[in-house]
């Protein structure tokens, strides 16, 4: 697990207990990994990256971690084109933006393409959620 450092620890701890989590050391690697990366990567990526150093954390354990942030609200879930779950701890309302070339994906602030919310559509369907997939070359790849 990569060195916690001391002053940000405490604040994941108590993001975890806000909500209603019990604190792990486990839960605060992954939700600190997460808030210091916008990749979005996958569970594997993540599971990858809070293992460098020994303390075998199985698949099946990270995935449980990852799943109780994503039902608590802390880590949001996302499936993309690839049609793996990624996770990203930016919360707030985005979209993304999947460059073609590198396959990066980058978020995308919702007052960039502001949408109206709807609860329901007219044919009665029941709305949870709206965002929109934006593809094409990010501004590295467009230089190359
Ligand atoms: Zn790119
Ligand atoms: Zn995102």
């Amino acid at each position: 697990m990569p060195a916690l450092s001391s002053c940000s620890r405490p604040l994941f701890e108590e993001r975890l207990r806000r909500s209603g989590l019990r604190v792990t050391q486990q839960r605060v690697a992954i939700l600190e990994f997460l808030s210091g990366t916008t990749s979005h990567p996958t569970a594997d990526e993540v599971g990858r990256a809070v293992n460098l150093d020994a303390t075998m954390a199985s698949r099946a354990s990270v995935y449980n971690v990852l799943r109780s942030l994503r039902d608590a609200g802390l880590v949001e879930e996302l499936v993309l084109d690839d049609a793996l779950a990624r996770f990203d701890a930016n919360v707030n309302r985005h979209h993304h933006f999947i460059c073609r070339a590198c396959k990066r994906v980058e978020d995308v602030d919702w007052a960039e393409l502001p949408l109206r919310r709807r609860t329901k559509l007219p044919d009665g369907k029941s709305v949870e959620d709206l965002s929109v997939v934006l593809r094409g070359l990010c501004t590295a790849c467009q230089k190359s």
